[in-house]
This record gives structure tokens, C-alpha cells and sequence, in this order.
């Protein structure tokens, strides 16, 4: 169980929460699965992070605080952020989460950002999605509108991130069939959890 200290030092606010992290190379389906996540189950809160990529025209807007460089890194100077990272040349952060009481914060990051996140809360849940193949992966990130060039480039990076993804995660959800999945992630969460 995370402990925002500070918060709980003073007695006034019980601010404890479990911090649940969802990685898995780009275009596996973790945006939708975290929002399954939340229709299912309440007790979960979903951060919305911060971005400095342009936003695709497949998306609505609310998918992230969509912000220029200048104005992210103005965040990183005010401390906003849990974490941020570097990923294909735009900036992405996790501000410091709010969930209210009772709730569980879900955090659906990539991998640098997910260690990070461990060096401050080592008894996070991390959860690797991983797709059914590469072909399938590649169809979804096509799918999703991206341009070929930035398809071929994403997909550059997913050995790494399955491999180091493998390395922080406690477990690996194959994400096949949506409900399937986001069904065994939540009997994750119900039961016990082994050590990294
Ligand atoms: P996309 O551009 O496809 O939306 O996201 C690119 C990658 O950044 C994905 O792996 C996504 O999970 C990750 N990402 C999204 N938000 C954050 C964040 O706040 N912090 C970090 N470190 N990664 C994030």
C-alpha cells in the first residue's frame, strides 16, 4: 500500500493508495483497456497524463492534457509531475495523483516512466500488456491512423519494451479478446501479489 506521507503524517487526510501500472508497447491497447478498467471497476482512478505530441485526429481531446514543450516544462519546474519521460521525441507526465478516498490510482505509462514510479512506490502493481503477435500490433497501430514512417518507428522500440517490461512487471496479461483481459487484470488486483 502507497503512502503519501506528508498527507498522512498530520492525521487529516487519509491518503493511502495502491498505485496499479500498466505498460506495454504502443498500440498494444492499454488506453482501452484503463478505461474498461474504470467502467468496471470505480474503486479505480485513472490519471490523465500531460503531452507534448500533437493530438491525432482519431482522438477527441480529453485523452491528455495536451501542452507545448515550454508549458511542460514549466510542470517539471513546479514539481506537477509523479513522473515524466522522453518517449520518441515528445514529453509525456503523470501529475501527482488526487484520487479520492478509497480509490486506486492507475497509471498507464511507459516503461521509463514505470521505473520511475517504482524508485518512489517499490510496492506498486505493474501489469505488461503484451499483444497476441507483432503482426497484430502493427495492424492496431495502423488502425489507429497513425503514418506508416511513425508505425515502423514505434514498432522499433517493442522488443525493448517487452523485454525491460517483462523485468518490472509482477505480471502479463495478454490482450487478445478486451474483456478477457481487463477480466483477468481486475481478478489480478482482487488477489495477492507476488514480489518483483
Ligand atoms: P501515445 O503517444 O501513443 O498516446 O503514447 C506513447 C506512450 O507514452 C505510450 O506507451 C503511453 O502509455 C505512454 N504514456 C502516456 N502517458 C504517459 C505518462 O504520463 N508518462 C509516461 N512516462 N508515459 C506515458
Amino acid at each position: 500500500m502507497a503512502r503519501n506521507n506528508a498527507l498522512s503524517y498530520f492525521g487529516l487526510l487519509s491518503a493511502d493508495y495502491r498505485t496499479i501500472v500498466l505498460i506495454g508497447p504502443g498500440g498494444v491497447g492499454k488506453g482501452t483497456v484503463a478505461r474498461r478498467l474504470i467502467e468496471r471497476n470505480p474503486a479505480l482512478w485513472l490519471s490523465r497524463s500531460w503531452t507534448t505530441r500533437e493530438q491525432r485526429q482519431s482522438e477527441k481531446g480529453n485523452e491528455y492534457v495536451f501542452v507545448d514543450r515550454e508549458h511542460f516544462e514549466r510542470a517539471i519546474e513546479n514539481n506537477v509531475f509523479l513522473e515524466w519521460a522522453e518517449f520518441h521525441g515528445n514529453l509525456y507526465g503523470t501529475p501527482v495523483p488526487t484520487p479520492a478516498t478509497g480509490q486506486d490510482v492507475l497509471l498507464e505509462i511507459e516503461i521509463q516512466g514505470a521505473q520511475k514510479v517504482l524508485d518512489q512506490h517499490a510496492d506498486a502493481v505493474v501489469v505488461l500488456l503484451v499483444p497476441p503477435s507483432v503482426e497484430v500490433l502493427q495492424r492496431r497501430l495502423e488502425e489507429r491512423g497513425d503514418h506508416a514512417d511513425h508505425v515502423a518507428k514505434r514498432l522499433t522500440s517493442t522488443p525493448d519494451e517487452l523485454e525491460i517490461g517483462r523485468n518490472l512487471a509482477q505480471h502479463v496479461v495478454i490482450n487478445e479478446d478486451l474483456e478477457a483481459a481487463v477480466d483477468e487484470i481486475l481478478s489480478i488486483l482482487r488477489g495477492p501479489h507476488r514480489d518483483r
